[in-house]
């Protein structure tokens, strides 16, 4: 029996979908998370407990348990997890991204110098030493620049500066999410930096990719079209195909590949953000796992296949002869916290629902949730679903839905 391990972190957005995929491929589970589950006694074959933070522990413990256990695949499924799928995976020969190039992908500060030492473009960064205060930093720079954490993720602590005086505000703002224990106990070493960039004006895109053999396979290019202009960076609004002419988009993807082959990615998926301006493709971001949140949900392939159960088959060598992308429009919303508080109850969700083209929508905090924003928070309330006929229907189609919903959050 083919056993696959998936990585799943309390917090990941994940979990059903890749569930699921293992279900529809028939193949057994081993689902890993950090916290102990009450029933890990009971299923000793279906969960374990890994701390993803400590790579070559989670592979010892691992290989410990594949003697009894032999695990065929191990999918890294958010931030947190990837470098320790890749360890994993080196550990029991499976084929995967050496860890050095997950972990690659992984630093901010690494992905900058990778990217510049193979000349692919991306912005100019420098990287400033936390306990050396704002103050000289500010006089060294150019603006606008974007300051961030060099290990967080979903835009958290991402934050543009126009002058000085917004770089000394956002430079302590990220200061406190930095001091925040659990944040600094992730970063290690890498909660004492601070990434400053120069800010990349232009369209941005995200990409989906699977690399075989270094080879990267581009499964979706989505269009962002709201602006994101800063001070933070909410993203919402995701739409594919993309409506860049078409020697943008090879420009784009070209780019992509040449960043993966910079950092070492190899094998498996990626999901990088780029910018485009008349200067052409910047890389923003790469990382080597699939789409966050629920978003994968506007990719089919074929008959009703998920990303989910493309990357298991993928990952189980198994890809035998794969129907092409369901290519209809598709967007996504991914529905923005925009004040803090607690979550008490959500209007219109039925009118949404019923908004033309309009899929699916997933309110996915709960009742008596805190709510956090940008650029502090990293969650979502929610994610709102289309398929439409035209790329400016699916576009229009969440914002209807959007606009039917309303979120009653207390103090
Ligand atoms: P995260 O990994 O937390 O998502 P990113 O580095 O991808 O952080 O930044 C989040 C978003 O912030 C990007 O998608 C982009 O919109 C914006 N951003 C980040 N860096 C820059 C930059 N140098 N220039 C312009 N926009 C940027």
């Amino acid at each position: 029996m083919t056993r696959v391990l998936l990585l799943l972190p309390t917090t990941t957005y994940r979990a059903p979908d890749f569930l699921e995929a293992a279900r529809r491929l028939g193949v057994d589970v081993t689902v890993a998370s950090e916290e102990p589950n009450a029933l890990e006694g009971l299923q000793p074959a279906g969960l374990l407990t890994l701390d993803f933070g400590d790579p070559r522990a989670c592979a010892r413990r691992v290989a410990e348990f594949a003697r009894t256990h032999p695990i065929d695949a191990v999918i890294g499924a958010d931030d947190d997890t990837v470098v320790a799928a890749a360890t994993i995976s080196e550990a029991l020969g499976l084929p995967a991204n050496p860890p050095e190039a997950a972990a690659a992908a992984r630093d901010k500060a690494m992905l900058h110098r990778r990217l510049d030492a193979a000349g692919v473009p991306n912005p100019r960064s420098r990287v400033f030493r936390l306990e050396a205060g704002p103050d000289e930093a500010a006089r060294g720079v150019s603006y606008p620049c974007v300051l961030k954490p060099t290990f967080l993720a979903a835009s958290r602590g991402v934050i543009r500066a126009d002058d000085p005086d917004a770089f000394r505000g956002a430079w302590r703002r990220i200061e406190t999410i930095l001091r925040q224990p659990d944040v600094f106990a992730k970063g290690g070493a890498a909660a004492n930096e601070i990434l400053v960039e120069e800010y990349v004006p232009g369209a941005e895109v995200a990409v989906e990719g699977l690399l075989r053999e270094g080879n990267l396979e581009v499964l979706a290019i989505f269009d962002k079209p709201d602006p994101l202009e800063g001070p933070f960076f909410e993203e919402t609004i995701y739409v594919t195909p993309s409506r860049l002419p078409a020697a943008t988009l090879a420009a784009i993807r070209s780019t992509t590949e040449r960043a993966c082959r910079a950092l070492g990615l190899a094998h498996g998926p990626i999901h990088a953000e780029l910018r485009v301006n008349s200067s052409g493709p910047s890389v923003i971001e790469v990382a080597a796992r699939s789409i966050g949140g629920l978003c994968s949900r506007t990719l089919s392939f074929g008959a009703g296949i998920s990303l989910e159960e493309l990357i298991l088959r993928h990952a189980l060598r198994s890809e035998g002869g794969r129907p092409p992308r369901d290519s209809r429009p598709a967007g996504v919303m991914m529905i923005p916290i925009r004040r803090s508080g607690r979550l008490e109850k959500v209007w219109g969700l039925e009118e949404a629902r019923t908004v033309p083209d309009v899929e699916e929508v997933v309110v996915s905090a709960h009742a008596g949730q805190l709510l956090v924003p940008l650029p502090e928070g990293s969650r979502y309330l929610g994610f709102i679903f289309s398929r439409a006929a035209t790329v400016e229907r699916a576009e229009a189609a969440l914002r209807e839905a959007y606009a039917a919903l309303t979120f009653q959050i207390g103090d």
